[in-house]
């Protein structure tokens, strides 16, 4: 069984001295539509339910894939592949960076290059999504279409790329989400004609398990970006706009807790204290019990200390 080892970029709360980088100016805050086509045709495909409705296990499946991919970006992408914040086989760390892809977000290497950066500058003119600096749409979705972002960071994540099955994923990223999507239409259509009493059909689980619910997965990940450094209680007086909040944390599964977070980014718990719920920890924790994951980073007793002063 080959262990991942952890030479992880994990990085610190504080603002990046370093500010060689340069943002985008207002001007430069440019939209590129054509070449998002697919991630605009996500969110038109929603537009099918209102031909086909939502059977009660249509929306069964299309929660289904919601949550699982959510842990996919929420355990996987975030706390595993942007900062190590806990350890696994080789194996698993696949199986969580296909989850991940399944999502349409970009590969691993893509998301967490970006999300390495943001950590980097945060909330400064550096950072891709700074709500305060280039505003709420721009954070929350602007960036994700711009050119300048199309890119894979690869400088920032040198720990990931050496593995070849991660950078095939970042490379065809197209590939677990049109997977998902067909697999779907395909039962969809098979349960049309072998199980008539579910009343569903292939168009309809095309649209409510992969079209819907991957446009909710997109907006609550965005929703960290925008609302995480907009709206909430600062605990920890962190460089930086990042924010808590309970509702954002019950939406993201967790990730709301998006100010513990940048306090300590290497943990696996953003819920720091057992009141603040944190639904991606309890998974994380389960599969720490069954052996798949180990080493799981929890925040240390004087960042605890420091967040009730
Ligand atoms: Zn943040
Ligand atoms: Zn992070």
């Amino acid at each position: 069984m080959e262990t991942v080892s952890d030479n992880s970029a994990t990085t610190t709360p504080t603002k990046a001295s370093n500010r060689q980088e340069t943002g985008h100016t207002a001007e430069e805050q440019r939209t590129d539509w054509h070449t998002n086509l697919p991630f605009l045709g996500v969110h038109a495909g929603c537009l099918i339910v209102l031909w086909t409705g939502i059977s009660p296990f249509a929306a069964c499946i299309g929660l289904t894939t919601l949550l699982i991919r959510m842990f996919g970006l929420t355990g996987g992408y975030h706390r595993y592949f942007c900062h190590r914040s806990y350890k696994t086989t080789r194996a698993f760390q696949f199986v969580l960076a296909t989850v991940g892809a399944a999502a349409a977000q970009k590969g691993p290497l893509w998301w967490a290059g970006h999300h390495r950066h943001h950590h980097r500058h945060s909330d400064t003119p550096s950072d891709v999504h700074p709500p305060g600096v280039k505003g709420f749409y721009w954070a929350h979705f602007g960036w994700v279409i711009c050119p300048d972002n199309v890119r894979t960071r690869t400088e920032l994540v040198p720990d990931l790329s050496r593995f070849p099955e991660l950078r095939w994923l970042d490379r065809h990223h197209y590939a677990a989400p049109v997977c998902l999507a067909l697999g779907l239409f395909g039962l969809g259509a098979w349960l049309e004609s072998n199980a008539p009493h579910l009343e569903t059909s292939g168009w309809e689980l095309l649209a409510v398990g992969f079209f819907l619910s991957t446009t909710l997965l997109y907006h609550i990940t965005f929703a960290v970006n925008s609302i995480g450094h907009t709206i909430g209680r600062q605990r920890y007086k962190t460089q930086d706009a990042s924010r808590n909040g309970l509702l954002l944390a019950l939406i993201t599964a967790g990730e709301g807790w998006h100010n513990n977070h940048h306090r300590y980014p290497a943990s696996a718990r953003q819920g720091f204290y057992w009141w603040e719920i944190d639904a991606t920890h309890y998974v994380i924790v389960v599969l720490a019990w069954i052996g798949v994951v180990w080493n799981v980073r929890t925040p240390p007793l004087e960042v605890l200390d420091e967040g009730q002063q």
